[in-house]
């Protein structure tokens, strides 16, 4: 079985395996791309982390993930951004090219407050970005995650906020969970052009029946996902493709099972 060269797989996809054999497993089926989730670096020194990609021949094309901005004080957000300057430090270790930001929220906080300390915080990163040589991707979320994960939730804000940070170290992490519905989806990702640096697939499931870890394999749900790339790809994007999944249905299956799925779903359906 061919595996496509542009897939790349988040670590998270499949969360039953530790490090080691998620490299081996994903080696062995053909993928090329590893989206790292920071979880799966514990345990370890970084150069060691590094090795295993290496020595697999495997690259990590994201880190997973920094963000989390706002907070109720300054301790809190000082941490944030302590957090993350760690997370770009991390990125650079293992070779990965950008860090994916979840930027945060708090309900105690109104959406103006939530976005004006995200913004802000991404701006206390740049100069660290720059000096590592690691770019920070804002991931919009779906709105049904505006309360404590993140505040940002459309293409069209993460360009606003580019236009005011510019866009030499920021991008964007366009994840087709988080946009399918933005009626200004195609406008919004014409204007963004090449600050789309990252495209995470998976698919929408109806019913949904949870709402943090109920993702579908691709071509399970409603996305129009290759309508979508298409419209990422007419910016010039030709970067990784990031299977991105969290599923409590499919990691209690037979992992080996899955990664065979995830590879035919991507050929069929992405
Ligand atoms: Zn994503």
């Amino acid at each position: 079985m061919e595996t496509p060269d542009r897939l790349a797989i988040h670590t998270m996809t499949t969360k039953p395996w530790d490090l080691p054999t998620a490299v081996a497993k994903y080696a062995a089926a053909g993928v090329r791309g590893v989206g790292l989730w920071r979880q799966w670096l514990d345990g370890r020194p970084l150069a060691e982390s590094r090795s295993l990609l290496d020595d697999h021949g495997l690259k990590a094309v994201s880190l997973v993930r920094g963000g989390f901005f706002p907070g109720l004080t300054a301790t809190e957000r000082q941490a944030a951004l302590d957090d993350n300057r760690r997370a770009l430090d991390e990125a650079a270790a293992v070779g990965a090219p950008q860090v994916v930001l979840v930027c945060g929220a708090k309900p105690e906080l109104s959406l103006a407050e939530n976005r004006k300390q995200i913004t802000d915080g991404i701006a206390a990163c740049i100069d660290h970005a720059a000096s590592v040589g690691v770019k920070l991707a804002i991931e919009p979320l779906h709105p049904m995650y505006a309360d404590c994960r993140s505040a940002v939730n459309t293409i069209g804000q993460c360009n606003d906020m580019i236009d005011q940070l510019g866009d030499e170290w920021v991008g964007i992490a366009a994840d087709v969970y988080h946009i399918w519905w933005d009626p200004e989806l195609e406008l919004q990702i014409r204007r963004a052009a090449a600050r789309i640096i990252g495209f995470h697939v998976c698919d929408w499931l109806t019913p949904t029946s949870d709402f943090l870890n109920d993702r579908g394999l691709m071509g399970e749900g409603c996305i129009d996902i290759k309508g979508i790339r298409a419209m990422v790809e007419q910016t010039g994007f030709n970067g990784w493709i990031e299977v991105e999944i969290f599923s409590t249905r499919h990691w209690a299956g037979d992992q080996d099972g899955f990664l065979h799925n995830i590879i035919n779903a991507y050929k069929q359906h992405v």
